[in-house]
């Protein structure tokens, strides 16, 4: 059985990005990325990974494809 031993996220998973709307530094864990994937229009592999600034509310992408 697993048992959480602490749940503030170990610094080893956690993540930085700035924010391209306000400019924040923001700190994320991989549960907390958001993502699409998708076909464009000729059939290749489309999609992004994004989170969302809780500061501004927008859509900070961090891969694209
Ligand atoms: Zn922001």
């Amino acid at each position: 059985m697993v048992r959480i031993v602490k749940i503030k996220p170990a610094k080893e998973v956690k993540k930085r990005c700035v924010c391209k709307g306000c400019g924040a530094t923001l700190e994320y864990v991989p549960n907390e990325i958001k993502s699409y994937h998708g076909r464009d229009m000729s059939g290749g592999p489309d999609g992004r990974e994004w989170i969302v600034c809780p500061n501004c509310n927008k859509d900070v992408t961090l891969r694209s494809w």
